[in-house]
């Protein structure tokens, strides 16, 4: 079974969408499982404080610590072999593509931990070797949202979750290009119709126009998608 745990302050937002639709199903059926973790669970006072004032001043608060180092070592107690990947939501991390959505899909699952407020203390960052990992340039309020974007993207992937396997091979970034224009009946709507090609029952142009029409989509679109699948075409 594919296991997600998330480390987060507000526990009570999961499952959320993720109990919805096939992601839901898949949790039903027991493909993968889901651990909503409180961090505050972990704080040690009464008030189970897990923040403090920044070091230097300035505006918000930040995750102490000694707090989250308490919640990842509890999970990493109970962890089995090989250990799940540690990541850290966060603006400042790599970019999540779907090659790494696909290699996280294959592993045991994912460690996840959602800031807060201004973010983590450095140190536990590095202390419990947490890998930041973005899920795009533009700043959440917390990273619960990003977390489940995250497992939504995997648990899609993996075996048995979806109904037609072949469908993942062509999707969008499968092989680095925007995936083509979809159609379905009426063959003619609001005055325009499917294009000749997709109803003309030969596959094999079938094929060919989209593989085209994909990388037009892609060059248009996607400069860096583009330039990345012409060099990756090139070595090849
Ligand atoms: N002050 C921080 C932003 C904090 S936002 C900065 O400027 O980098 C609060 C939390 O939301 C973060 O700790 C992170 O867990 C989450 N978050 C915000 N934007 C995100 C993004 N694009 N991807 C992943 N997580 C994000």
């Amino acid at each position: 079974m594919w296991r997600a745990s998330v480390i987060s302050i507000f526990p009570e937002m999961f499952p959320g969408p993720l109990g919805a639709s096939l992601a839901g199903k898949a949790h039903q059926k027991g493909i993968w499982s889901l651990d909503a973790i409180d961090l505050r669970d972990f704080a040690t006072d009464r008030h189970r404080t897990v923040d403090d004032t920044p070091a230097g001043g300035g505006p918000g608060m930040v995750m102490k610590p000694d707090v989250i180092a308490r919640a990842i070592d509890a999970v990493a107690a109970q962890e089995g072999q090989p250990p799940r990947p540690r990541l850290l939501m966060s603006p400042r991390g790599v970019p999540l593509t779907q090659a790494r959505v696909a290699a996280l899909a294959r592993g045991p699952g994912v460690v996840l931990l959602c800031g807060r407020f201004e973010g983590v203390d450095e140190r536990v960052i590095l202390g419990r070797g947490l890998e930041e990992v973005s899920i795009g340039d533009y700043v959440l309020s917390g990273g619960e949202l990003a977390a489940m974007v995250l497992i939504d993207a995997c648990v899609r992937l993996l075996p048995g979750v979806m109904g037609k396997e072949g469908s993942l091979a062509e999707e969008s970034f499968a092989d680095g290009l925007l995936e083509y224009p979809q159609y379905t009946r009426p063959p003619l709507w609001e005055g325009h119709a499917i294009p000749d090609v997709l109803v003309s029952g030969d596959h094999a142009k079938v094929a060919a126009w989209r593989r085209a029409v994909a990388e037009e989509l892609t060059r248009a679109r996607r400069a860096d998608l583009w330039a990345a699948h012409v060099a990756a075409k090139r070595q090849k």
